[in-house]
C-alpha cells in the first residue's frame, strides 16, 4: 500500500471515530432515560446557604462545573429555590459509585429527622416535571439505591415514591 494510501485510511478512520462520538452524543442528549439521582444534605433544612455547600464541595474537591460551581449536584433546592450548578450536559458527582451519565438532584435538609417542607415538596415536583417533560429525564431514585447510605433520608424517599406515583415517573 502506498504512503497516500496509508494516510487516507488512516483519515476514514478517525472520521468514522468522530461520528461515532457524535452519534454517542446525540443519543445521550434525545435519550428518553437520563437518570436522576435524589440526595439530601443531611443539615439544617432552613438555616444551610448554597456558598456553604459550594465551599463545602470546593474544600472536597469536587470539579469546578460551567456554571462555576464546585458543587456536585446539577440541581440544589433550598427553601424551594432552585438553583442550577451544573449544566444538563454535565454528568451529576455526587454519586460515584453510579457510572451512567446522569444528574443529580440536592435538597436541602435531613430527611431522617425533618419533614419535608410544602414549599420544598413543591418545588421538587415542578422540577422533575421540567425535566421529564423537557429534557428526557428516565428513572428517578434516591441515592441508598446506588450506594449503602441513608441519603436522601427516610421521609423525603417517601415523597419521592408519591411525586412518582402522581407524576407517571419511573
Ligand atoms: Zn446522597
Amino acid at each position: 500500500m502506498s504512503t497516500h494510501q496509508e494516510k487516507l485510511k488512516k483519515s476514514i478512520s478517525i472520521i468514522r471515530k468522530l461520528i461515532s462520538l457524535y452519534q454517542e452524543l446525540l443519543n445521550r442528549m434525545n435519550s428518553k432515560s437520563i437518570p436522576v439521582v435524589c440526595h439530601h444534605s443531611g443539615t439544617s433544612q432552613t438555616r444551610t446557604t448554597l456558598e456553604a455547600i459550594n465551599n463545602n464541595h470546593k474544600w472536597r474537591g469536587y470539579p469546578k462545573s460551567q456554571l462555576g460551581y464546585y458543587i456536585a449536584y446539577n440541581f440544589v433546592i433550598i427553601n424551594g429555590v432552585v438553583t442550577k450548578t451544573r449544566k444538563l450536559t454535565e454528568k451529576g458527582q455526587a454519586t460515584s459509585t453510579f457510572k451512567k451519565f446522569h444528574w443529580d438532584i440536592m435538597v436541602v435538609g435531613s430527611f431522617d429527622i425533618d419533614e419535608v417542607s410544602q414549599e420544598n415538596r413543591d418545588a421538587l415536583e415542578k422540577l422533575l416535571m421540567n425535566l421529564r417533560l423537557n429534557h428526557s429525564m428516565g428513572s428517578f431514585l434516591p441515592h441508598n439505591q446506588y450506594y449503602n447510605t441513608i441519603c436522601c433520608g427516610e421521609n423525603l424517599i417517601k415523597e419521592l415514591d408519591k411525586l412518582r406515583m402522581t407524576n407517571n415517573i419511573l
